[in-house]
């Protein structure tokens, strides 16, 4: 009890003391002689000035790879992987073979942009890459036979594994895990932002690759952001493996760095100002 009586004057004092307090002011005109400020300015490193893009155009630290004329940036990839099963894809990338001579991407080039040709198969990129950031534009054919997923599907296949759907899902119901935009058959967009068939669209993809360790053994997954037409619709989605169309995905470990791939799913979808730039 003793102690009790004599916390309680402390704390009633304490109370008063608080309400009665002031707020701290500085002295400026000390503080010039010792700048305390400086000691939390960060100086290293310096970011790169980068010309930020005009609209659709690409910023000055873009690598381009496809500006409307030509499919240089391009080639057909020795295995013709869209994501059937995963026994398909190890198999896939146990084969895969560096000095492997690839024929040129033989898709449309017309009118300033690149149209998937139908039967031919997926291009992918000459160059590997890892962590991107990427734009891109397309746009699905109007054709009104088409429905589901036979209306416009192609695929952004980062790392040529991991699939960011492309369709027409503008009044075209489809699995939402398998709609324009979704993560394929994992992640739901967050929202529809697609535009009708006819008009161009826009995807920026912002991706980090998984990261395996030397022994195969996922050290963390592969991320993955998307505005579709400027609206956020995958905020840093974890993605459990590489897209499979059949099953569940989990992981297996590949290269560091791979050929981005675009998806001929035998529809005529068209491509324009794609670029990328290595995070
Ligand atoms: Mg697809």
């Amino acid at each position: 009890m003793k102690i009790y009586l004599s916390i309680i004057p402390f704390f009633l004092l304490s109370i008063a003391t608080v309400k009665s307090q002031e707020i701290p002011s500085l002295d400026w005109d000390a503080l010039q002689e010792t700048k305390p400020w400086e000691a939390t300015e960060s100086y290293d490193p310096i970011p790169a000035k980068v010309t930020p893009g005009i609209f659709s155009f690409p910023p000055s630290d873009a690598t381009i790879l496809f500006e409307g004329n030509h499919l240089d940036a391009w080639q057909k990839p020795q295995y013709i992987y869209e994501g059937a099963n995963l026994d398909i894809l190890k198999a896939m990338i146990k084969n895969d073979d560096p000095n492997y001579d690839h024929a040129a991407a033989d898709w449309i080039v017309k009118d300033g942009a690149c149209i998937v040709k139908q039967g031919a198969g997926a291009i992918e990129t000459k160059e590997a890459f890892g962590s991107i950031q990427l734009h891109l534009e397309f746009l699905s054919p109007v054709d009104a036979g088409k429905e589901g997923q036979s209306y416009s599907n192609s695929g952004v296949f980062l790392m040529g594994l991991y699939e960011v759907q492309i369709l027409n899902s503008y009044e075209n119901s489809t699995y939402s895990n398998g709609q324009a935009g979704s993560v394929y058959k994992q992640h739901i967009p967050l929202v529809n932002a697609s535009r009708p068939p006819g008009e161009w669209q826009s995807y920026d993809i912002i991706f980090n690759a998984p990261v395996f360790s030397t022994y195969g053994k996922l050290k963390s997954p592969a991320t993955v952001t998307v505005l579709h037409n400027g609206v956020l619709i995958q905020n840093n989605v974890e993605l459990r493996g590489p897209t499979v169309y059949i099953g569940e995905p989990s992981y297996t470990p590949h290269a560091a760095e791979l050929p981005l791939r675009l998806q001929d799913h035998g529809d005529a979808v068209r491509y324009r100002n794609i670029w990328v730039r290595r995070l």
